[in-house]
């Protein structure tokens, strides 16, 4: 290069693309997968058939790499390719991976031909070609678009897991597949992907699809139960982790199966705190969580690789049995259990409990020691156990209040709801359980006909509970729309509220101007309000323990629920401070999950005649209300009532007096 004016001649500058190194590595880890062999069988197997399963171990490549290749196959015939997942978390980091590896193939220059979707969040345009997302909304999709119209292939990921969404979506994919095929309409093609699964029924399912092994990579793996029976499979998991730890090379890293947010996070508080004390020669350690509602940038620690010298443990859900694959585990603990969402078919609602895996779950977290050698799981339980446990998970259509799903069906114009086309159908007695809760809610005409009323069809358009959406609805009525949209805005994403193990009673002291006598609904109003009234201010954040991040979520979620009220015309009023409308409006939703004082200072839920207790962490812990509203139920050492609000008995009976004459409140 001259200069034109005759000065001196720059040097030639060097330029280097921005991570060049990295999407070196990126292309090669992606061409070294196991999958990578079966790429021109399985074009070609996409191309023959308009179903086909796929079996494939955990990590081989099915969940980021088979899109990509039908993608540059062509097989999407300039339409899109929809993968759906059961996590949200899954969705969002698979498709940053696949957006990653397109660049590293393609230059940052490639248009956005990668994208996710799930509730609340949607990163796709029309330019998307290969999008992810959670199977409830593709669900949630399918009703506006019952043909699916928009996709040329749907591939419905992690099958195993059989989620009410995967199981829902089985039959209205296939429904459409079916459709499409009658009215010479462009074929859609169906393709189910899994670690494991039982492949005969599958298969038969769908029209008997050829099903396709992929060849895995997986070492010998040492299976070791214990001898005894233990009692606190907490304790146990420590007392085996630090006995690995103190034998084990570093670079070999450990992942423990736990089961929920709050337990992990103190199993990894313990951790740190007998690492830290710990004498002799033993590596450092880095202890990561990873749960469904920890904020994905910290989930992506799990990816990142571990320093020299240093063990990593993690400690996670079963969210890493099959949908998040980690590099370097040696060694597996298997605490046994898992938490799921048990229905109460007499009550009709849902418990959260922690329940023993099913063999099939435990052969999964096995096999994640044995990925890149040979490795060792250690099962918190003994072989007679091991062997009493179920061969496979019972899908969770089969366990589940089925409420959002008749919605869903019904929205789509689906009638006959006992009659669909389920994989494995759920109990007609819990479907009528269903139809009957859809009638107390005004969302279905009072005939024997199933069939929307006007508020059905309103609710069925909100992505929330059928309850919460009736809440929604009702507050035209009560004047406090604009409170009820923060309040289930706030109950939509993860909490708001930040408590760490460590500062727990300051953190609880310092937020006690927050808390309200009528209960947590109310309080977490009061953290919004006071949020608002500082304009979001980092340093009264800190201060008052709220997550800002999660609180920044609230404020997108309330937008669009808002948008949604909006286009339904209904009037945005706000009641000020008069909380008795809100809470009688809460009422008109959350009827059916109401519990009465008993004498004996317990609780007994009007539902279920069962006894139930305020959860500690409620602002109501302390207090002893007549009668509460909560919204969930959670089962450990007894049964919790999570986020409960203060009603009367006479507000419960007004909104449901056919319901409440054969409970009686008050009664
Ligand atoms: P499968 O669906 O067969 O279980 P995946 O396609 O999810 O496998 O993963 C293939 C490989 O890509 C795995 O080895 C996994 O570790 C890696 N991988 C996936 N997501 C990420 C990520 N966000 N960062 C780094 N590596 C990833
Ligand atoms: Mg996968």
């Amino acid at each position: 290069m001259n200069s034109s004016n005759g000065g001196p001649t720059p040097k030639r500058m060097k330029f280097s693309q921005n991570g060049d190194d990295h999407y070196t590595k990126v292309r090669e880890e992606r061409l070294q997968l196991p999958i990578r062999p079966a790429r021109n069988r399985l074009i070609h197997q996409v191309q023959k058939h308009n179903s086909v399963i796929i079996i494939g171990e955990t990590g081989s490549g099915k969940t980021t790499q088979i899109p990509q290749f039908l993608y540059e196959a062509g097989l999407h015939r300039n339409s899109v390719i929809a993968i759906t997942q059961p996590r949200t978390v899954a969705a969002i980091t698979v498709s940053q991976r696949v957006a990653l590896e397109k660049r590293s193939d393609m230059g940052d220059l490639v248009i956005k031909h990668v994208g996710y979707r799930v509730r609340f969040d949607d990163t796709t345009s029309e330019r998307t070609k290969i999008k992810y997302m959670t199977d409830g909304m593709l669900l949630r999709e399918a009703i506006s678009d019952p043909l699916m119209k928009r996709y040329s292939i749907v591939i419905l990921d992690e099958a195993h897991e059989r989620t009410i969404h995967t199981d829902v979506l089985f039959g209205v994919v296939k429904s459409a597949q079916h459709q499409r095929q009658e009215q010479g309409m462009k074929p859609l093609k169906i393709i189910v992907m899994s670690a494991t699964m039982d492949v005969d029924h599958f298969s038969k399912y769908f029209n008997k699809a050829p099903v396709l092994y992929l060849e895995g990579r997986q070492f010998p793996i040492t299976v070791m139960y214990t001898k005894e029976e233990q009692s606190d499979y907490l304790f146990a998991s420590l007392v085996t982790l630090f006995q690995i730890h103190r034998e084990a090379l570093p670079q070999e890293d450990i992942l423990i199966f736990l089961t929920g947010q709050e337990e992990i996070e103190s199993a990894v508080k313990s951790i740190r705190d007998i690492a830290r004390n710990m004498t002799g020669n033993v590596p450092n350690m880095l202890v990561c969580p990873l749960y469904a509602a920890l904020p994905s940038q910290q989930q992506l620690k799990v990816f990142q690789p571990t320093p020299k010298g240093c063990r990593k443990v993690i400690v996670a859900t079963n969210i890493a049995e099959t949908s998040i694959t980690v590099h370097g585990i040696k060694y597996v603990i298997d605490s046994g259990k898992v938490k799921a969402k048990i229905y109460n078919s007499r009550g009709g609602l849902d418990l959260m409990k922690v329940v023993h895996v099913s063999q099939a779950q435990a052969q999964q977290r096995c096999g994640r020691a044995g990925r890149e050698s040979p490795g060792t799981c250690y099962r918190l339980y003994t072989e007679q156990q091991y062997e009493a446990l179920r061969k496979t998970t019972v899908p969770e259509i089969q366990r589940c209040n089925l409420a959002s799903v008749v919605l869903q069906l019904t929205a789509m114009g689906i009638q006959d709801v006992v009659n669909f086309d389920f994989m494995d159908k759920p109990s007609s007695e819990a479907i009528l359980n269903a139809i009957e809760q859809l009638k107390l809610l005004g969302a279905l005409e009072n005939t024997e006909e199933i069939k929307l009323t006007q508020t059905g069809k309103q609710m069925a358009e909100f992505p929330l509970d059928p309850r919460m959406s009736k809440v929604i609805l009702s507050a035209k009525h009560y004047k406090c729309l604009e409170e009820i949209l923060t309040i289930v805005s706030l109950l939509s994403v993860d909490s708001v509220l930040y408590t760490p193990q460590s500062k727990r009673e300051h953190a609880v002291a310092v937020r006690q101007k927050f808390m309200s006598s009528e209960g947590d609904h109310i309080t977490l109003l009061n953290v919004f309000r006071a949020y608002k009234g500082v304009n979001g201010n980092k340093q009264w954040c800190q201060e008052n323990f709220i997550n800002m991040r999660n609180m920044r979520t609230v404020f997108d979620v309330r937008r669009q629920l808002r948008d949604i009220c909006v286009r339904q015309d209904l009037p945005l009023n706000t009641c000020g401070h008069d909380t008795t409308s809100i809470r009688k409006c809460l009422a008109t939703g959350y009827f059916m999950n109401s519990a009465e004082l008993q004498k004996e200072g317990e609780y007994m839920s009007l539902s279920t005649r069962k006894t139930v207790t305020i959860h500690p962490s409620s602002a109501l812990f302390h207090c002893k209300p007549a009668y509460v509203i909560y919204n969930e139920l959670v089962q450990t050492t007894k049964c919790y009532m999570r986020d409960l609000c203060v009603v009367d008995a006479d507000w419960l009976y007004d909104t449901a007096p056919t319901y409440f004459k054969k409970k009686k409140p008050g009664g």
